[in-house]
């Protein structure tokens, strides 16, 4: 892959656009593989299985490559890596089987995998823990708290919301309510972060100065 798409190109400036599967329609698989703890499980992510994940790739780097031919990239003269993906020569370049299979030869993980324990409704046959994380099933005195729970991946990292998870839990078994929603509250927050937002966004305000 290295020596034949990039290396051609390790005299120039160059720039990578990636686009990443958020709300993935594939769904993976962890199972025991014996009885015996020390074993290993398997776990098959069966990344790209469904058709539409394939398909929202392609439109996606489409995107990209819109993107990084408009004006403001043609001025720094920005043009498409003219090397080949290897196992992609026999599709017409930039055509959507070409796009389709770059996807699938050249994708990698961003290592966030969730819901392998989902939290959901007792009635739910999918759901491993309940809204408080404790196992159903008739499994008594356990909960999960880690992100196997979440029932699908986040937008967004996983590390900060799985901390939230762990405190929140902790909360619960410690019998602590959050605080009732208190609109004047939410308020009060959303303008503090609106003000911090105009003041490192708006390109006439000096973002050091927070006077
Ligand atoms: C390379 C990499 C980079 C990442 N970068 C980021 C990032 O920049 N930002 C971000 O938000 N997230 C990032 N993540 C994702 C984030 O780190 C994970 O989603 C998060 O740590 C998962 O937390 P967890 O508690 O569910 O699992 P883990 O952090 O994996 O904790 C599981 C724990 O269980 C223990 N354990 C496993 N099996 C057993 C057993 N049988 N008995 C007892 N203990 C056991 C393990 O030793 C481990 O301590 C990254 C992940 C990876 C792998």
């Amino acid at each position: 892959m290295w020596s034949q798409v990039y290396l051609p190109y390790i005299k120039f400036d160059t720039f990578s656009l990636y686009p990443v599967m958020l709300r993935p329609e594939s769904i993976g698989y962890i199972e025991l593989r014996s009885t015996n703890p020390y074993d290993p499980p398997i776990i098959d992510p069966k990344y790209l299985t469904h058709p539409k994940d394939i398909a929202s790739m392609v439109d996606a780097m489409k995107i990209c490559i819109a993107v990084g031919l408009t004006p403001p990239y043609r001025k720094m003269k920005s043009r498409l890596l003219e090397t080949v993906f290897p196992g992609c020569e026999h599709y017409l370049m930039w055509s959507d089987e070409y796009l389709a299979c770059v996807a699938r030869t050249f994708t990698s993980t961003l290592y966030h995998p969730v819901g392998t324990a989902k939290m959901g409704a007792p009635w739910d046959p999918t759901a491993v823990v309940d809204p408080e994380l404790r196992v159903l099933g008739g499994v008594k005195g356990l909960r999960v708290a880690d992100g196997s729970v979440m029932p699908k991946v986040v937008s967004g990292n996983t590390n900060a919301p799985i901390i939230m998870i762990g405190e929140r839990v902790s909360d619960m078994i410690k019998g602590i309510n959050l605080p009732r929603y208190d609109p004047a509250t939410a308020k009060r927050m959303a303008d503090y972060w609106n003000d911090i937002d105009r003041k490192f966004f708006d390109p006439n305000n000096d973002p050091t100065n927070f006077d």
